[in-house]
């Protein structure tokens, strides 16, 4: 399918296809240049984000969506650049348009984190309240998933399964699908079977990795030994991607979760490509990935200083003006 070279908010997505916006592929490490993780799906009607990092909410409202479309985050776990943009996506969309409740999955202690979010930012709610006249949109609803399906309604199914992080283990990855494709979200992870065997026959895998550990250890001046503690022990190597992809075959292999600098990206690739040779990318924050009967991967071109958007069905004026 004839594509415009680059994504312009505001295109339509065909039915037959899902669309993958990377808007945070980093990692706790606070970079201007690229967001914690967040990753924003639209398929089947549906518009909603995998984990919630700092940085992230900025490069959502590039995309110019209005906040009311997107109802939905599903967190992978609960370290701080999963979920340490949640509280600016959730008040920033109510005072900007959502006004229906902002649903949230995740595992056990989603529900305790929810709860202490309402109590930290209730003076920050009473005194806007005052200001817009409604509280409608500020609620949050929290659900708390197992490993198995944790959602099926209207055409989405999202099924989480159980990775292997940090212990004590609390974090899954997620298998979505949608419009007829389907998509992989590791979370944080380091090579895992179970990602494996729920990845397989997948469309596109977006998994997390570390750069290469002597990069990695030169770069950010840590000891060897705490250099493969984090890279390898409780992360992925790109060569440890690598062999993941070839065990499992997607159109389209991503990384996200790794410092993407221009001078890590080759090394990065070329240990991925020890084990795979299919098309594989590795990921940047506004990069567009269209899964249709083909798959295409092209940069968002967005404004740095979006206006916001109003609600749907109440634009003045056509969106981005
Ligand atoms: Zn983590
Ligand atoms: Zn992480």
């Amino acid at each position: 399918m004839a594509r415009p070279q680059n994504f312009y908010p505001g295109e339509p997505l065909p039915d037959d296809e899902m669309r993958v916006t990377l808007l945070g592929t980093g990692t706790p490490f606070p970079r201007r240049g690229q967001a914690a993780a967040c990753i924003f799906v639209e398929a089947a009607g549906h518009k909603f984000l995998l984990d919630c990092g700092p940085g992230a909410p900025a490069n959502f409202t590039s995309l110019e969506i209005p906040f009311a479309e997107v109802d939905k985050v599903f967190l992978t776990h609960h370290h701080v650049d999963h979920i340490g943009g949640l509280d600016q996506f959730w008040i920033g969309g109510w005072t900007y348009g959502r006004r229906e409740p902002l649903n949230i999955w995740g595992p056990a202690g989603t529900s305790k984190i929810i709860e202490h979010f309402q109590a930290i930012y209730e003076w920050d709610i009473e005194t806007r309240r005052r200001v817009f006249e409604t509280l409608a949109g500020s609620e949050l609803v929290c659900t708390e998933y197992d490993e198995g399906v944790v959602y099926d309604h209207d055409g989405l199914k999202l099924t989480a399964f159980v990775v292997d992080h940090t212990p004590p283990q609390n974090t899954y990855g997620f298998r979505i699908e949608a419009a007829g494709r389907t998509m992989v979200f590791s979370g944080d992870t380091k090579r895992c079977q179970n990602l494996i065997d729920h990845a397989q026959n997948a469309d596109l895998i977006i998994h997390e990795s570390f750069p290469p550990i002597e990069i990695y250890a030169a770069k950010a001046g840590r000891p060897m030994e705490v250099a493969h503690n984090i890279a390898e022990v409780v992360h992925t190597s790109p060569r440890e991607v690598g062999a993941v992809m070839a065990e499992t075959n997607p159109r389209l292999g991503v990384i996200y979760h790794m410092y993407n600098n221009d001078d890590v990206v080759g090394p990065a690739l070329l240990q991925v490509r020890e084990k795979y040779q299919g098309r594989f990318e590795i990921g940047h924050d506004l990069m567009v990935i269209n899964i249709g009967d083909d798959i295409s991967v092209r940069p968002a071109v967005i404004s740095d200083k979006p206006w916001p958007v109003r609600p749907s069905g109440e634009f003045t004026t056509a969106p981005g003006h």
